[in-house]
C-alpha cells in the first residue's frame, strides 16, 4: 500500500480532542503504515499538547513555533528560550508554525477567526520570525512558514538571513508561480492543500503545476481548510461553533487532487512526495 504523509496540520487543536480515536483510525486507513504527520504548535501554551501527542503516537512529528496570529496575545516573556529548549530536547522536532501575515492586518474588525486577538504589526511579526528561523538554522531543523499576502515582506528576509540547511516549507503556498524559481533556490518546499480544490481557487491550484516535483508535499492543515464537500472522504461532527472540522485522513484528497492536476500517476507522485518528506523532515 502507498504511504502518505501530512506535512502540516494541528492535530493538537482542542476542537479535535473529542475525536482523537476516530481520527487515528481514519488516519491509518488513509495514510497507510508508516504515514507521518507534522503537528504544528502555534504558541507556547499549546506546545505541551503537541509534545504529548508525539510521545503517544509514532506517526506524529512535533513542530513548535509562534504563529503571527497568536503573536499579539500569546507571547510569554520567555517564549524563545522555551522554544529552544523544546528543540534541544527532541531531535525529531522542527520549527513551525511561524510566518508573516498581511491579511491579518487587513481583515475586518469582526472577523470571527481573529476575535479577542491583538493583531501584531508587521514589524512585530518580523521581530518574532527571524529568531525562530535562526533557531531552525542553528539546530539544523526544517522550518514551516505561513505566508499570507506577505511574500514581498518574506522574500527579502529569506535572502538576507541564514536559512535551515535542510530547507523550509511554505505551507499552502498561495503566491505567484513567478516567485517559485527563486524560492526553490532559497530552499523552499511547497505543500498542496486540498482546500485549493475549491473551484474559485483556480489560480492557487495552477501554480502547483509549475513546482518542481522534488519540492512538492501535501498537507491538510486540519482542523482548518477542509476540502470541498464533493472531495471530502473523512468527516467529523461539526465544531461547537458550527464550523466544519477537517480530518487529517483527508490527506488522500490532497494527493489525489494534486496528481490529477499535474496529470501524474498517483502512486508515482506519492512515492516522490514520500522522498521529499523524508529529505525535509528526516526519516
Ligand atoms: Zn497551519
Amino acid at each position: 500500500m502507498t504511504t502518505l504523509h501530512d506535512a502540516h496540520n494541528h492535530l493538537h487543536d482542542e476542537t479535535l480532542a473529542p475525536h482523537l480515536e476516530r481520527i487515528a483510525e481514519g488516519w491509518a486507513a488513509s495514510a497507510g503504515a508508516g504515514g507521518c504527520m507534522v503537528v504544528n504548535g502555534t504558541h507556547p501554551g499549546d506546545w505541551e499538547r503537541v509534545d504529548a501527542l508525539a510521545r503517544r503516537h509514532p506517526f506524529v512529528r512535533p513542530a513548535f513555533g509562534l504563529h503571527p496570529w497568536d503573536l499579539g496575545s500569546e507571547r510569554a516573556a520567555d517564549w524563545l528560550d522555551r522554544l529552544e529548549a523544546r528543540l534541544a530536547a527532541d531531535p525529531r522536532a522542527s520549527v513551525g508554525e511561524i510566518g508573516l501575515d498581511r491579511w491579518l492586518l487587513e481583515a475586518r474588525a469582526d472577523d470571527s477567526r481573529l476575535l479577542g486577538q491583538r493583531r501584531a504589526s508587521m514589524e512585530e511579526q518580523v521581530e518574532a520570525f527571524l529568531p525562530q528561523l535562526a533557531l531552525a538554522t542553528k539546530y539544523e531543523r526544517p522550518a514551516t512558514i505561513h505566508c499570507l499576502r506577505a511574500l514581498d515582506d518574506l522574500l527579502p528576509l529569506l535572502r538576507a538571513h541564514p536559512r535551515p540547511a535542510r530547507g523550509f516549507l511554505l505551507h499552502a503556498y498561495g503566491g505567484p508561480a513567478e516567485a517559485v524559481p527563486e524560492l526553490v533556490e532559497l530552499g523552499a518546499y511547497f505543500s498542496f492543500s486540498p482546500s485549493f480544490l475549491e473551484p474559485r481557487k483556480k489560480r492557487q491550484r495552477l501554480v502547483y503545476r509549475s513546482i518542481p516535483a522534488e519540492r512538492l508535499l501535501c498537507e491538510t492543515d486540519a482542523p482548518a481548510m477542509p476540502p470541498p464537500q464533493a472531495w471530502r472522504t473523512h468527516k467529523l461532527p461539526l465544531a461547537p461553533d458550527g464550523s466544519i472540522l477537517n480530518h487529517p485522513g483527508n490527506i488522500e484528497v490532497a494527493y489525489a487532487g494534486l496528481a490529477s492536476l499535474r496529470g501524474e500517476d498517483a502512486r508515482e507522485l506519492a512515492g516522490r512526495v514520500a522522498e521529499n518528506f523524508t529529505r525535509l523532515f528526516g526519516p
